[in-house]
């Protein structure tokens, strides 16, 4: 049961006081989490009580059974929507979402590849067993230390942010006597959050090169020896819950691949993250393996509608694989 809240209050119109606050809504909960006769809250069969005891508060407690179904469930979900249509598809965990040793460890043994966007997370990464040629680089003003650190680990990509992050990763790369792969992530105007999207014909936004800027960064990356371009990424904000701003993202970034499809080859169009999760019982989730299968979808009606052959397809999840755990 839900009641309103007052007119006045600093909450969302959408959001409802639960009448009874101790309710565990099985969206928003992990799977285990359940209260004894006497209403004590227990995870994964332990009581808080007991973990309060043994390790003091505040605590951050994970169920690790939840973060491997959800890890489990999207790889199968995205991998099996590919699989459809002829192609495959790798699954990152993003892991600015929540990165620690032990969650890079679950998270790979279920499958995942992992993104990480800082030197802390490279080696958290590594701590946790991640295959470096597995896992991607981002961020839209790394380090050239951080740089040198990527390459010299051997990781699998470095997504481009800008122009002049080209020349550096090629700098270091020819350096070491390496090809290095690279993404280019593109800034595709559409900005989704939550029920809306919007989108633009360019927009002021820090991370990536704009569309129309991007066939002369690919262009400079297929001339330099010591990189190997690895395709095209986008990624259009967090906490997106249906499928219209990836459709529309994907329309857009499939021009993209056509254009350049006629320099070269553009083997990965990766579109990231954001899959939206319950926070309250009021948010209402398309099933996973639905919202996975109208996202490919439509890439693959935009590639065939332009009778272009349907890349490999990457993701990002990060909240959705981690949140309600
Ligand atoms: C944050 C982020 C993600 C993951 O977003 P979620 O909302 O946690 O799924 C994926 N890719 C990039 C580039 C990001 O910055």
């Amino acid at each position: 049961m839900l009641s309103a809240l007052p007119d006045d209050a600093l909450a969302p119109h959408w959001l409802q006081v639960p009448d009874d606050a101790n309710d565990l809504p099985a969206t928003v909960w992990p799977a285990s989490a359940q209260r004894d006769a006497d209403g004590a809250l227990a995870i994964g069969g332990v009581g808080v009580a007991e973990l309060r005891t043994k390790y003091g508060t505040p605590l951050y407690v994970l169920d690790e059974t939840e973060v491997r179904a959800h890890a489990r469930g999207m790889h199968d979900a995205l991998r099996g929507a590919a699989q459809a249509h002829g192609t495959d598809a790798r699954v990152y965990y993003a892991g600015k979402a929540f990165m620690s040793a032990e969650v890079v460890r679950w998270v790979t043994e279920e499958g995942l590849c992992v993104d990480v966007c800082s030197r802390g997370e490279l080696e958290t990464a590594l701590a946790g067993g991640a295959d470096p040629a597995r896992m991607g680089y981002h961020g839209n003003n790394k380090r050239v230390s951080e740089l040198e650190r990527a390459i010299e680990v051997g990781i699998g990509a470095i997504v481009v942010d800008s122009a002049i992050e080209i020349e550096r990763i090629a700098a270091i790369a020819a350096r070491r006597g390496v090809v290095q792969r690279v993404f280019v992530r593109v800034n595709t105007g559409v900005h989704a959050e939550t029920h809306d999207f919007l989108a633009t014909a360019h927009e002021d936004q820090k991370f990536g090169v704009p569309l129309d800027a991007a066939p002369v960064s690919v262009a400079r990356i297929r001339e330099i020896p010591s990189l190997e371009f690895g395709g095209i990424h986008c990624h259009i904000g967090s906490q997106i819950f249906g499928a219209a701003g990836f459709v529309e993202s994907a329309s857009r970034v499939v021009e993209l691949y056509a254009t350049l499809l006629a320099g070269g080859s553009v083997p990965t169009l990766n579109l990231g993250g954001g899959f939206g999760i319950a926070y309250t019982r009021v948010d209402q989730l398309t099933p996973f393996p639905e919202l996975a299968s109208a996202i490919v979808e439509a890439v693959a009606r935009e590639c065939e509608v332009r009778g272009l052959p349907l890349p490999e397809l990457a993701f990002e999840p990060g909240r959705s694989v981690i949140g309600q755990a």
